[in-house]
């Protein structure tokens, strides 16, 4: 959320080692985000214009946002995040004004990442919606983009489940112009994503996770994510049974009187 006050700089705590996989899609980020905001110079230089919007697409619970939060963390950029549905309903009436302060907010407080999370909530095909207020929404951010121009300083980053129901307008040169597919991840990812949402848990030392990634072929991050959650929560729902005193009548040492603390 954006919302800060003057002088503030929001800025997300998520870094690159909180996101499994996408090692590629890192670097390419990187590259378009990162790079122009760390040396502007270099653009300059070679007389490129960087990017100035990114579109995210793939399917849901595939970390796009989580992405975009970690990028600007690890750049220090500003950051003001935007779900596509809050546009149309929270800013009922003003959202042609706030999408104006969006981008003078990004513009005094650069550099600055602006994601727009589920663009495609308000900016479809304005073919579809004729003169809908969603067509003059699309209108007036595409003139802001226009707008732009503080080369690499502001990024304006949108993700979106369906690419093809855009806009065309938004995916052309100088506006959403840089595409990149975050796709189910692999079975390397999904290791690496497990490792990620089990390591602040206290899991069995021997828990064999790459049988759990042979059984969550079509899980996504989000997927991978709750499937931890409900485990952990399974294991303290479990309700104490035979065999965990079976277990404690093989090694008890009668007389003795242990207390074990548990660090959870
Ligand atoms: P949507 O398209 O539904 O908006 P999304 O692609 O933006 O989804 P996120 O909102 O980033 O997905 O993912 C939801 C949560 O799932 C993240 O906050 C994170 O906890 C977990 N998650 C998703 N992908 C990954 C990943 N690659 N590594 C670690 N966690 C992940």
């Amino acid at each position: 959320a954006s919302g800060t006050t003057p002088g503030q700089r929001n800025v997300p705590t998520t870094t690159y080692a909180d996101v499994g996989g996408m090692r590629e899609t890192i670097a390419l980020l990187r590259e378009a985000i990162e790079l122009p905001i760390a040396h502007p110079e270099i653009f300059q230089k070679l007389g490129i214009r960087p990017h100035k919007g990114i579109l995210l697409y793939g399917p849901p619970g595939t970390g796009k946002t989580l992405l975009a939060r970690a990028v600007a963390n690890e750049t220090g950029a500003h950051f003001i995040a935007i779900a596509g549905p809050e546009i149309l309903n929270k800013y009922w009436g003003q959202s042609e004004q706030r999408l104006r302060n969006i981008f003078s907010e990004a513009r005094n407080k650069a550099p600055a990442i602006i994601l727009f999370d589920e663009i495609d909530s308000f900016a479809s095909a304005r073919d579809s919606m004729s003169e809908s207020f969603e067509a003059t929404l699309v209108s007036q951010l595409l003139s802001l983009m226009d707008g732009m121009n503080d080369a690499g300083r502001v990024c304006v980053v949108a993700t979106t489940n369906r690419p093809s129901a855009l806009d065309p307008a938004l995916r052309r040169p100088g506006r959403f112009d840089h595409e990149v597919e975050v796709g189910l991840p692999d079975p390397e990812a999904r290791l690496h994503i497990l490792k990620i949402h089990t390591r602040d848990m206290p899991v069995a030392p021997d828990l064999d996770l790459d049988t759990i990634v042979g059984l969550t072929r079509d899980y996504s991050g989000a997927d991978l994510e709750a499937l931890c959650r409900e485990a952990a929560l399974a294991c303290m729902r479990r309700s104490i049974n035979l065999r965990d005193f079976e277990q404690k009548v093989s090694t008890h040492k009668l007389g003795s009187l242990s207390v074990t603390t548990y660090d959870f």
